[in-house]
């Protein structure tokens, strides 16, 4: 989201040259890379070190399609040691907390999305979650607009970060606006599906283009399970990028970028070990009981496939003892 931020700045035409010419540069990191990209495990405790191996469970990176978000933005990945060099933000005794600001109206489906996104981002960071009051886009300034395409209501992002900005609270690692409201950046955007500002720890991300209805198309029986999975993906992703991890170019992982729906529905939901390590080094979580928790949460919305997932991760972490986490 910030990479097309900044990109408005260059103009259109050199932009454009200097990405189709590095796009045929990108490369897939070789397996010594991908290694190096995780750093060395010495000094970690052994079941840290296994769940850092690469192993089975996660898969190399493939070469980018053309239109995928690697054909067309070349990202050089940030290795582990990268990360650490970067000095990024990082919770502490006092800034302990990730809030969440529903922004606008949500669906009153079966799902309560907003206490459920609650919970998962509870098992997924390992760390407090709290929810803010609703806000409403009348209640502030709250700059709108119909988009001339979709015909679509927007709201434009920079008022609603400035509102964040002037309320983040005391104890507040992160605070997120979530929305069912198409969003834009400035007026010469067509649209955006989030932004942040990571010095200001606050951001905002808009599920409204993961639901079928936004493009006229019929909202299948399973749509709910559907959207929750894209918001729980994109909540960790965009989540991710305030604890300071940059595009993942190493694996399959929440973390790669996505150009389009039909990449970020390809996407993983997990942390690849690079990233993985990054998150637990800012952290500083349990390795086993996050995935614990987060095969609990996967068990109880129905994600049985992730929940598989988890418990062959634990199997392979902990092999005598992941029955007992599960
Ligand atoms: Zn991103
Ligand atoms: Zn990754």
């Amino acid at each position: 989201m910030a990479n097309r931020k900044r990109r408005i700045t260059i103009p259109v035409v050199l932009c454009l040259a200097l990405l189709m010419n590095l796009a045929m540069n990108f490369k897939p990191p070789t397996a010594e890379e991908r290694l190096r990209a995780i750093g060395s495990t010495k000094g970690l405790s052994e079941t840290l070190k296994k769940a850092l191996e690469p192993g089975v469970d996660f898969e190399p990176i493939p070469i980018p399609k053309r239109g995928d978000w690697l054909a067309e933005h070349p990202e050089t990945g940030q290795t582990f040691n990268d990360f650490t060099r970067s000095r990024p933000n990082r919770p502490d005794k006092i800034r302990s907390k990730i809030y969440l600001q529903p922004l606008g109206e949500f669906p009153k489906g079966k799902i309560p999305l907003v206490k459920t996104l609650k919970e998962y981002a509870a098992a997924y960071f390992n760390m407090h979650v709290d929810v803010l009051p609703y806000l409403a886009l009348s209640e502030r300034n709250i700059t709108t607009r119909v988009n001339p395409y979709t015909l679509n209501r927007q709201i434009l992002t920079s008022d609603v970060l400035a509102i964040l900005q002037k309320n983040v609270p005391a104890d507040a690692f992160c605070v997120l606006a979530i929305t069912m409201e198409d969003l834009y950046p400035e007026p010469s955007w067509n649209f955006v599906f989030g932004q942040a500002s990571l010095r200001e720890r606050v951001g905002v991300y808009s599920f409204a283009r993961y639901d079928p209805a936004f493009y006229g198309q019929k909202r299948g029986k399973d749509y709910e399970k559907i959207l929750l999975w894209r918001s729980c993906k994109v909540l960790a992703h965009e989540t991710g990028h305030m604890f300071g991890l940059t595009h993942c170019i190493y694996f399959d992982c929440v973390l790669n970028g996505s150009n389009h729906l039909a990449e970020s529905d390809a996407r993983p939901v997990h942390l690849c070990p690079v990233c993985l390590r990054k998150l637990q080094h800012s952290i500083g979580f349990d390795v086993v009981s996050r995935y614990g928790n987060l095969f609990r949460f996967y068990k109880k919305v129905g994600f049985d496939d992730e929940a598989q997932w988890i418990a062959n991760r634990l199997k392979r972490i902990l092999p005598d003892e992941a029955a007992k986490e599960m």
